[in-house]
């Protein structure tokens, strides 16, 4: 609960239509897109200026007040729950693309700004922002940042964090915090944006992004690769990393998300087939005729058993379009979807795709897998209905055994979905006690009164 002087004081500063305390707008911001029990806010506010967010944070921790940051709340791992209740603080009119410079390459954002928009604003600058998280029509650019998004292109231009050049952030006091330039070099001070990329709303508040953009390539090819064995195509997704050729995308889909896929959005999908990949090269046109010939080779000889190349715009969308809904597809099935995030190196991918199968046999449950297979980072996604106590038991357990294989396998929890509440219990398998002790100690210097974003990546 918030005494109503308090409600009175965020009034004063967001505005009374920015505040929101009915119960259907608690129950709103109570959960994000993973699988975990909803927690409440007391209360929830929309600044619309960055002067208003950053006197927001300064009250809440004067007050001593759990403060989460939301943007759209697709999250995978828990981190927009407000788990001690408290406020949670909107960006969403915090949504204006503050400069798109043409000729030094770079982008200032205010952190509501939705990925996709900002994509389509650049590109018709005829530039390029790479990033494209699977959930880039509804994501934030602050949430991107927080969580250090991935995307399908993350195997050639990388991910989110590769973008940041400098970040105004506020910190648990309300100051403003300026990191990076706009100049391609910048080594003034500590590595503060750094810090802050992938730090999940538990350091400070993002309230401004410059982000770096690229010359967009002038040509692309896609392709749909189709298997009749899934270690083959595991091993094509190798062998392509070991020629040293690197798409712009790599992504492999099962059959049974093809199989789910196609009758979801029709798109003509071989549903025989036992995996797919979508592959797509770009670059300068002569360097894509290349090695669109030398990816549909490498395919071939490890037995594809067809290779179609996109012959134009429209094919080229329908294969993305196939990618781009297998998340959604696999959701329709039953009431629980749980989507895992786990990486390894590329050359254990075969290994990889082999263990989840045996653990869906020995678990007994549904998985479908697909995922960005160039960057080893599948996600094996749990199709189940939580309600069944039995199943939900056989879900948690097959949930650890892909952690602790990815582990084995030289991998990690996390490649791109963030710990969050999800995962922080695992934190230490993957690291060590020191660096969770480290990683405690720092976040007791940044925010003493444990304000931020409580709960998540270090725990409790
Ligand atoms: C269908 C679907 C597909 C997806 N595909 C991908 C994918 O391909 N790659 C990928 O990486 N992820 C993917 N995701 C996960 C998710 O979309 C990303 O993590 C995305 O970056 C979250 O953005 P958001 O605006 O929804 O952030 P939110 O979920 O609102 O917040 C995420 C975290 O960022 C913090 N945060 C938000 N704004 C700020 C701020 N201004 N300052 C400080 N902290 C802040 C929050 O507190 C929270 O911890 C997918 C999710 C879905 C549902």
């Amino acid at each position: 609960m918030i005494n109503p002087a308090l409600v009175k004081r965020f009034q004063a500063l967001v505005g009374a239509d920015n505040v929101f305390a009915e119960p259907a707008d608690l129950l709103t911001y109570s959960y994000d897109a993973a699988v975990l029990e909803p927690v409440r806010p007391a209360l929830a506010l929309r600044p619309a200026s960055t002067e208003a967010l950053g006197a927001v944070v300064g009250l809440c921790n004067q007050e001593g007040l759990a403060l989460t940051v939301r943007g759209s709340g697709t999250n995978l791992s828990g981190g927009t729950i407000p788990a001690q209740g408290g406020v949670v603080v909107l960006t969403n009119a915090l949504n204006r693309i503050l400069e798109i410079n043409r000729a030094d390459m770079y982008a200032r954002v205010e952190p509501g700004v939705i990925t996709a928009r900002f994509a389509a604003a650049v590109g018709r600058e005829k530039l390029f922002y790479p990033p494209d998280p699977g959930s880039q029509a509804v994501s934030t650019l602050g949430g991107n940042v927080a969580e250090n998004a991935g995307g399908l292109r993350g195997l050639k231009y990388g991910v989110t964090g590769d973008y940041v050049m400098g970040l105004r952030y506020f910190d648990v006091d309300g100051g403003l915090v300026k990191t990076g330039a706009k100049t391609v070099k910048c080594v003034t001070g500590y590595n503060l944006a750094g810090l802050m990329v992938g730090s999940e709303g538990t350091l400070g508040v993002i309230s401004e992004i410059t982000l770096k953009l690229v010359p967009p390539p002038q040509a692309a090819r896609a392709m749909m690769a189709i298997f009749d064995d899934v270690q083959k195509a595991s091993q094509t997704v190798a062998a392509i990393i070991a020629d040293h050729i690197v798409p712009a995308t790599l992504e492999f889909l099962d059959n049974f998300t093809i199989r789910t896929v196609e009758d979801y959005s029709h798109a003509g999908l071989p549903t025989e087939a036992a995996a797919l990949l979508l592959i797509e090269v770009d670059g300068h046109p002569a360097q894509v005729a290349e090695e669109a010939a030398r990816v549909e080779d490498i395919c071939r000889r490890l037995g594809a058993a067809r290779v179609e190349v996109a012959q134009d715009a429209a094919q080229r969308d329908r294969i993305w379009e196939a990618r781009r809904t297998a998340l959604s597809a696999l959701a329709k099935l039953k009431p629980t979807t749980v989507l895992e995030d786990a990486t390894v190196p590329r050359s254990q991918i075969p290994a990889m795709i082999a263990a989840l199968g045996e653990i869906a046999r020995t678990f007994n449950l549904t998985i479908g897998t697909f995922g960005h297979a160039g960057d080893g980072n599948l996600h094996p996604t749990i199709c189940c209905d939580k309600r069944d106590r039995d199943e939900w038991r056989r879900v948690e357990a097959a949930v650890e055994a892909i952690f602790h294989t990815a582990l084995e396998l030289g991998g990690t929890l996390s490649g791109e979905h963030g710990i969050g509440l999800a995962k922080s219990r695992f934190l230490e398998q993957e690291t060590s006690r020191a660096t969770v002790a480290w990683s405690r100690r720092l976040k007791m210097a940044l925010d003493p009164k444990g304000i931020l974003n409580p709960g998540k990546i270090i725990g409790g």
